[in-house]
């Protein structure tokens, strides 16, 4: 049976608080799948909705544990994963379960796959990126202008923080792009599917919160110079600020967003050798 046919079989009201705009191409669904390099393993969904993306998934890994916030769904989804063995469904918010507790229903290892609502995206992210222990991938479908965000090269406008913070420990790319069509009901934003590989060992950084200190400073007043951003960020005089660019072989005109991650990593360093906090 179609999944619109089964939704509006039992009455299901879409709750715009949840951010639900679901997939129902199979086709589509089957490639996030393959996009998202699922080839046995467990899988960790979050956002279930209708179990369309779940059900894809079910068919190419071991296991699939898959969150869901919305009661309303629970009895939707114990009709369209009626045949789905390989499936766990955890009815309740995602953000308000323990890291450990969520990884412990994984097992080992896991790939995170999800379509997930827009107010979400920057906690769930980070959250799994600073605090997984055995995340392997994280493979969303969010707005097109946050992945392109999480994607972008330094000296773009699209380069910031968050891509600095998670390029330090991932590589991400852009699988596709997904026109607002697609869903159901249609958002008003295209969406894309987003990749991030983690290689927490990609640069040497012992001490994630603080170059993350470092990337948000740098990055804190924009039209700033990055001489600037430090004096007011670390306290620190314009000599001291200066010393630490020109240690950095940076120009002392240089904005955060000219630079490419390896330079955040040299200037993280130098600051932590200074014993600057
Ligand atoms: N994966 C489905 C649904 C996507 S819509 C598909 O692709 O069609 C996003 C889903 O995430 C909705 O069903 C919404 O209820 C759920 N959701 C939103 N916030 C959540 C949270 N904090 N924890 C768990 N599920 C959440």
């Amino acid at each position: 049976m179609e999944i619109k046919h089964i939704l509006q079989q039992n009455n299901f009201r879409f709750n715009k608080q949840f951010g639900q705009n679901f997939l129902t191409d199979d086709n589509l669904l089957s490639n996030i799948a393959i996009d998202a390099g699922v080839d046995g393993g467990t899988v960790l969904e979050i956002g279930a909705g209708a179990g369309t993306l779940t059900k894809a998934l079910s068919k190419v890994a071991d296991k699939v544990v898959s969150f869901e916030v919305d009661r309303n769904l629970e009895k939707i989804l114990a009709v369209t994963l009626a045949d789905c063995r390989n499936v766990k469904i955890v009815m309740g918010d995602v953000m308000k379960y323990k890291m450990a507790d969520i990884e412990a229903l994984c097992g080992g290892s896991y790939r995170l796959v999800a379509n997930i609502p827009y107010y979400i995206t920057t906690p769930l992210l980070m959250r799994f990126v600073e605090e997984g222990q055995n995340v392997t991938s994280i493979t969303l479908t969010i707005q097109k202008e946050v992945a392109e965000r999480l994607a972008s090269k330094p000296a773009t406008k699209d380069y910031g923080a968050i891509t600095v913070s998670v390029q330090a420990v991932a590589d991400v790319t852009i699988t596709r792009i997904l026109p607002r069509e697609l869903f159901y009901p249609a958002p008003n934003v295209d969406s894309a599917v987003v990749r991030i590989d983690l290689k927490k060992d990609k640069f040497d950084i012992d001490d994630h919160n603080f170059f993350r200190k470092v990337v948000k400073i740098s990055f804190a007043m924009r039209r700033k110079t990055l001489v600037n951003n430090l004096m007011v960020g670390f306290k620190l005089d314009r000599a001291t600020a200066e010393e630490i660019l020109a240690e950095c072989n940076l120009q002392p005109n240089c904005r955060g967003e000219e630079l490419a991650v390896e330079k955040f990593v040299q200037l993280y360093n130098v600051l932590k050798n200074k014993n600057i906090k």
